[in-house]
C-alpha cells in the first residue's frame, strides 16, 4: 500500500560523548523514507531542501526506491539545518541551534500521485506545512501519524493542535508528552492527549523503548540493549518510518499489528544509533532485519 512521508530532509552538527561529526546528512523525513524502505516502494517523500545538499544522497534515496517528485529543490538557498548535543546517558540532547533557512517559506505542493495516499506519515516539521499537506488530499488515507517535537509546542502550539485533531496515531518523546499534555503521569497524559484528537499514543523513551497507549491498553516495546550506541539522532524518526513502513506493507490496522510495527520500528530505531547519521541505515539486507526483530521477540519471552 502506498505511504507518503512528509519532513525536513537537512544537515545536522552533532556532538555526543563519543564524537562529532559537522554537516552531515539528517532531517526527519529522510529518516523516516530510509526505514520505511525497507518495507514499502516507492516512499513518496514531501520535502525541500536548497542546492547545498549533496546529489549522491539524492540519488541514494532514489536507488532505495524513494519517489522524490514532491522535494524542491531552492537554487541558491540553504537547506535546514540543526545542530545538537547529547549527555552522558543519551537520553537528554540540547538543541544547540536550528536554523529553518528553505523550511522558512516552505509551500508543500503535493504532485498528483501523492493525494490519494492510504498511509500518511506527517514527520516533523513546521505544523503549517504538515496543515498544507493535509489539505492536499483528495481522500482520507486509511492512517495518518503524526510526529512533532517540544520546539514547535514552544513556537507554533495554535497550528500543532490543528494538526493533532486531525491525526490518528501521535508518536512523541515523554518529555514532549508532558509538556503537550501539562500531566506528569503518561497514564494521565496519554489520556489528555486522546481527548486532542490521536486514538493512538506512542510515546519514546529513547534507550528505555516505547509505550503504545489506546483505547486504556497499553503496549511497551522495549529497546534493544546494544554493545554500542553512538547517535542517537534520528532514533525517532527511523522508529516512525519502520513502524508506517510495516503497517503500509501489511495494511493492516489492527491493535495486534499495531504492536507487531512498534517491534518492527523499535528494531530500525536501534540500527540507527549504531553509527552517526544514517549511515547504518544504508545497506541493510531483510535478513539482517529479521534477526533483530528476533532479538526483540526472545529479548521479552517468558513463561508464566
Ligand atoms: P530525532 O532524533 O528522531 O528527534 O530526529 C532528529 C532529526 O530531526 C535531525 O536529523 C534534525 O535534522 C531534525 N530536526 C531537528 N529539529 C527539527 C525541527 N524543529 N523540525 C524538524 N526537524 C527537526
Amino acid at each position: 500500500m502506498s505511504l507518503v512521508a512528509v519532513g525536513t530532509v537537512a544537515f545536522d552538527d552533532i556532538e555526543t560523548p563519543f564524537g562529532r561529526a559537522e554537516k552531515v546528512i539528517g532531517g526527519a523525513c529522510t529518516y523516516i523514507s530510509l526505514a520505511a524502505s525497507y518495507f514499502v516502494k516507492p516512499v513518496r517523500i514531501v520535502s525541500v531542501v536548497g542546492d547545498d545538499f549533496p546529489e549522491e544522497m539524492l540519488d541514494y534515496l532514489k536507488k532505495r526506491g524513494v519517489d522524490l517528485d514532491g522535494l524542491q529543490i531552492r537554487p541558491g538557498e540553504k537547506s535546514f539545518f540543526w545542530a545538537g548535543k547529547y549527555y552522558r546517558d543519551l537520553n537528554t540532547r540540547d538543541t544547540l541551534d536550528t536554523q529553518l533557512n528553505v523550511l522558512a517559506t516552505f509551500d508543500p505542493v503535493l504532485p498528483e500521485a501523492y493525494r490519494r495516499p492510504e498511509f500518511l506519515m506527517l514527520g516533523n516539521l513546521t505544523p503549517q506545512v504538515q496543515l498544507r499537506v493535509l489539505n492536499q488530499l483528495k481522500q482520507r488515507p486509511k492512517l495518518i501519524a503524526m510526529d512533532t517535537m517540544n520546539f514547535w509546542m514552544n513556537t507554533a502550539m495554535s497550528d500543532l493542535l490543528k494538526v493533532i485533531k486531525k491525526v490518528d496515531v501521535l508518536t512523541i518523546n515523554d518529555e514532549e508528552a508532558r509538556q503537550l499534555s501539562g500531566e506528569h503521569s503518561l497514564v494521565k497524559a496519554a489520556k489528555v492527549i486522546h481527548q486532542m484528537g490521536p486514538r493512538y499514543l506512542v510515546i519514546k523513551k529513547g534507550e528505555h523503548g516505547a509505550l503504545l497507549f489506546h483505547r486504556g491498553e497499553v503496549f511497551f516495546a522495549p529497546a534493544l540493549p546494544l554493545a554500542e550506541v553512538i547517535d542517537p539522532t534520528g532514533a525517532g524518526d527511523t522508529f516512525a518510518g519502520g513502524f508506517m513502513g510495516y503497517l503500509a506493507k501489511t495494511g493492516d490496522t489492527s491493535m495486534s499489528n499495531m504492536r507487531r510495527a512498534i517491534i518492527y520500528g523499535s528494531a530500525m530505531a536501534s540500527f540507527c544509533v549504531e553509527k552517526f547519521s544514517v549511515e547504518r541505515l544504508q545497506g541493510l539486507t531483510p535478513a539482517m532485519i529479521r534477526k533483530r526483530v528476533q532479538q526483540f521477540s526472545d529479548l521479552v519471552h517468558f513463561e508464566i
